[in-house]
Parts: structure tokens; C-alpha cells; sequence
């Protein structure tokens, strides 16, 4: 992707919006502060651009009060900068009430194959946790993300779709749903999970794993090991002894263990035993932590997790 300019299109909204009291998260008037003023309230929001801005005031309004006139001048300039070869993607800041009726328009009439990002909060500038910050922040991910294009709408973390998107909470801060489809993906720590991320470089080594199993290779043993409160060592510690050659750790949260069972899952490493880290958590998957000791898996559930493991093994380890 090139590096060039991130256009800003401001129109207002809660984003933007003002209260009389860093408690007062409802009684607040939209469309207060400049764009340009909350871009420059973001901590490393020009790293996050990779580039330059260019940042433009379309409006300034609650989108409960949205106008065709709005729509109109939305569309005019998105269609000059998404023509424009030094423009690498459009962010758009907007009230969330009708978020889902600009980007569904914008998705309509552009036809854009580069970004076109909306953005939004749920909580006014002056809030004493503001959300607007963090979604620029986003936001910018998803404008320089590969992959990306056409028109999304990123909300807590989340990257929907134009033609999903929905307001679907009148005050929780993750206030969009993109339906019984699914979000497109998410943003963490600043990079960009799709859904629908493909594993191509697992297909190819697999058919290697194939042949092997064709040919009379024993699969190899690989068993998966919990954290939980109270969890111990003594388990892993005979699997080990038992011969076992890899195993999937269901860990909680983000990819911790209690340190009981850590010592142990690093003894079976050092002795030989292939290690992948998974979550027990149902949703989302394991972040690289600086000074983990343990690699991770691919972001599968421990299940599937381990049957890329035996996979893995039966390769050869090249995936390791
Ligand atoms: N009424 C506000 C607006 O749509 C609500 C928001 O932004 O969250 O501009």
C-alpha cells in the first residue's frame, strides 16, 4: 500500500460533543470541538496515520439532524480524494445516530476501492473516559490497514461493514452490531484482526502431514492442558514423562498461566515438547506480549489449535 495522505472529513457528533461535567456522559451537545482539534488530542494518532493529514470541517451537527446538504458535500469531496493518487484513505468523524444511513450512502454512490473509515463515540469529548480518542485511533488502523477498502464504520474496536452496521444501543459505549454476520474484524493494539483471516501457509505444509500419514507415520501425540484457579504443574509434568510431543494450553484471558503450571509448560519446552498458547475465552484470540516464553498458537481454539499442532509435527515442525 502507498503511504500517502489520510484525508479527515469532520461532521460532528458525540465525538465532538460537549457537557457541563466530566460525569455527565447524556447531558452533553454534539458537534462542539473542531476535527482538528480532536486529532490533536490523540497520543500517537500520526504514527498510527503513517502519513500525512489533511483534515477538513464538513460540518459541525448531531446527526440526529443529519441534511442531504451534509450528504451531498460528504460525497463530492470523498469522490475528489478517492481520484486523488496522494490520497491513501478517507476518515470520517460523525455522530453515531444515523452513522449507518451515511455510510450505507457513501457506500452506494462511491464505489470506493480505497478506504472510506467512519468513526464515532458514544461519550462526549469532555467525558472523563471519552471513547472518541481511542477510535480515531482505530480508525487510522483500518485507513492503512492491507485489505481494507470500501466503506466501514470502526466503533469500540470493532469494524463493520456499510451494509451491516446498525446502532444497536441507545448508551453502551460498543453501541454497533454488525448483525447475524459478524463484524469484519477487529482493531487491536493498533493492527487490524479480519474475520476472515486465511491461514494459507497451514494448507500447503498440511499436505506434507498427508503424505506422511499415507505412508504409515504414527500421529503424533499432542493433548491440551487448562489453566484454571488452582492449577498445577503435576499434570503437564506427566505428559512429559509419558512421552507426549506437543501440547495446546488453554489459557485464561490473554494467554496467561498460573505460574505453577508455567514452570511446568517451560520444563516440557526445554525437554523438547512443542508449546502453543490458546485462550479459553470463546471470543477474540491471544496478543503477543513482550517476554512471553511461550509461542503462540494461530488463534484458533485449543481444539482446533491442536490439531494444527499434530499437523505441524507430522510436517516436519516447519510451521514452528
Ligand atoms: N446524537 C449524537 C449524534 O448522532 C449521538 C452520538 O454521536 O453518539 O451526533
Amino acid at each position: 500500500m502507498n503511504a500517502g495522505k489520510i484525508v479527515v472529513l469532520g461532521t460532528g457528533g458525540t465525538i465532538a460533543g460537549k457537557a457541563g461535567s466530566a460525569g455527565d456522559n447524556v447531558g452533553y451537545v454534539a458537534g462542539q470541538v473542531g476535527v482538528q482539534e480532536l486529532l490533536e488530542a490523540v497520543p500517537g494518532l500520526m504514527q498510527a496515520a503513517q502519513g500525512p493529514l489533511q483534515v477538513e470541517q464538513v460540518a459541525q451537527i448531531d446527526s440526529k439532524d443529519m441534511e442531504f446538504s451534509v450528504w451531498s458535500d460528504l460525497a463530492t469531496r470523498c469522490l475528489r480524494y478517492l481520484a486523488d493518487d496522494t490520497v491513501r484513505a478517507i476518515v470520517i468523524t460523525h455522530g453515531t445516530d444515523t452513522l449507518e444511513e451515511t455510510a450505507w450512502f457513501l457506500q452506494s454512490v462511491l464505489n470506493a476501492t480505497k478506504p472510506v473509515v467512519l468513526t464515532c463515540a458514544m461519550r462526549p469529548a469532555t467525558a472523563m473516559a471519552p471513547d472518541g480518542p481511542h477510535n480515531l485511533l482505530d480508525a487510522m488502523a483500518v485507513a492503512t490497514a492491507p485489505g481494507a477498502r470500501g466503506v466501514l464504520a470502526v466503533c469500540a474496536g470493532v469494524v463493520h461493514g456499510a451494509r451491516q452496521v446498525q446502532k444497536v444501543h441507545p448508551y453502551r459505549v460498543d453501541a454497533f452490531s454488525s448483525g447475524e454476520t459478524g463484524p469484519l474484524g477487529w482493531v487491536e493494539e493498533g493492527y487490524v484482526r479480519w474475520a476472515e483471516t486465511c491461514l494459507p501457509a497451514l494448507c500447503g505444509r498440511a499436505q506434507a502431514a498427508l503424505e506422511k500419514i499415507a505412508n504409515g507415520a504414527p500421529w503424533p501425540r499432542v493433548e491440551i492442558v487448562m489453566n484454571y484457579a488452582g492449577a498445577c504443574g503435576a499434570t503437564v509434568d506427566a505428559l512429559v514423562r509419558d512421552g507426549v510431543q506437543g501440547l495446546v494450553v488453554a489459557a485464561t484471558g490473554n494467554g496467561s498461566v498460573h505460574h505453577d503450571l508455567q514452570a511446568a509448560l517451560e520444563r516440557a519446552q526445554t525437554a523438547g515438547v512443542a508449546i502453543r498458547v490458546s485462550t479459553r475465552c470463546a471470543q477474540g484470540q491471544v496478543l503477543p506480549r513482550t517476554g512471553a516464553l511461550l509461542p503462540l498458537g494461530h488463534g484458533l481454539s485449543p481444539v482446533k489449535e491442536r490439531v494444527s499442532l499434530i499437523l505441524e509435527l507430522l510436517g516436519g515442525g516447519i510451521l514452528a
